[in-house]
């Protein structure tokens, strides 16, 4: 039995350039199809992310000519990861295994083949990987591989240059429903999931067309999604500088009592130094400490799954 394979593409305002992602798309799918690597039922779902322009009449039509093309249309626009999620989820019904992608052809569709063979030596999850990012402008490259550095020195685990596309299996489709999180950043949620996975190296292209629908601003409410919505470390930080500003603040003492002993100082000025140190360290630490407990309540409040269950032998007798 051939799988059946769903391409899901969150798709924002991208008239200028859905024709031709699926006419390559079609062209890629039918080559897959006839060397039979999935099933002929196999489909390209679009998902149209409350596009103000024509977005939704191009998939109407491509639909209609050919059932290899379906969509889902949301209510509005609620952003790329929610419309992804909700693809993923509607795929998921039907489909052995979902891949995900940008509507702009930047990711190189002919990997999609090396992706389906890992899925097939037994992997779960297969994240493309961009091998560099040369035509990024200079700017975006630069602050990508920052926040990528800063997500690993916060200690949330994600797979280096790996934007969203990927391959996914149903199992892990079914474990990521598990996740009811509204601040969502698929890209920490992943590697979480588990299982096996692989990684396919590929050149990622320049947009066809259009333009870029994350302006710096979206991408650094992005970056701060994922930050936020994965790691309390922040708040770890202010803890450990209360600790150190009033560690600080006995040395700044001793420096006063010792300025005032030799009678460097006006009248008031120890007294006045030694309480700030004293006082801003102190607060600092009960902040910090305040920010421990809200950390906790922020992690329960997430309901994650604590474990997902790869294989039951209970349920293969
Ligand atoms: N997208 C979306 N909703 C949004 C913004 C973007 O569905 O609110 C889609 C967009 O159509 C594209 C993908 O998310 O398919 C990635 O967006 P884009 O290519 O603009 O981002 P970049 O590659 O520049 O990071
Ligand atoms: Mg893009």
């Amino acid at each position: 039995m051939k799988e059946v394979l769903y391409v899901v593409i969150p798709c924002y305002n991208e008239e200028e350039v859905i024709l031709e992602t699926a006419k390559e798309l079609k062209e890629k799918m039918n080559t897959l199809i006839k060397k039979e690597k999935i099933s002929d039922q196999s489909k390209v779902l679009f998902v149209n992310d409350g596009s103000k322009d024509h977005t939704w009449d191009l998939i109407l039509k491509l639909h209609q000519e050919d059932t290899l093309f379906t969509g889902i249309c949301l209510s509005r626009n609620r952003g790329h990861q929610n419309a992804l999620l909700g693809g993923l989820m509607t795929a998921r019904q039907y489909a052995d295994f979902v891949i995900s992608m940008d509507c702009d052809l930047q990711d190189d569709i002919d990997i999609m083949e090396q992706m389906i063979e890992e899925y097939h030596k037994g992997n779960d999850i297969v994240y493309g990987v961009r091998k560099e990012r040369k035509t990024d402008t200079f700017f975006k490259r630069k602050s990508a591989e920052m926040f990528y550095h800063i997500m690993k020195f916060l200690g949330v685990d994600i797979i280096f240059n790996h934007a969203d596309y990927r391959l996914t299996s149903k199992r892990v489709l079914n474990a990521l429903e598990q996740f009811p999180e509204v601040n969502l950043f698929l890209r920490g949620i992943f590697p979480l999931i588990g299982y096996s996975y692989s990684i396919v190296k590929y050149d990622r292209k320049k947009r066809f067309a259009g333009e870029s629908k994350y302006p710096l601003s979206k991408m650094l409410s992005f970056a701060w999604d994922g930050i936020t919505s994965f790691s309390v470390k922040p708040i770890r930080l202010i803890l450990n500088l209360g600790i150190l500003i009033f560690g600080i603040s006995f040395f700044v003492t001793l420096y006063c009592i010792f300025q005032k002993i030799f009678g460097y100082t006006v009248d008031g000025w120890t007294f006045l130094a030694c309480s700030i140190w004293m006082m801003g360290g102190i607060q600092m630490l009960s902040i910090g400490v305040i920010g421990e407990y809200i950390g906790k309540i922020y992690k329960e409040t997430k309901k994650r799954p604590r474990y997902i269950i790869a294989r039951n032998l209970l349920e293969e007798v």
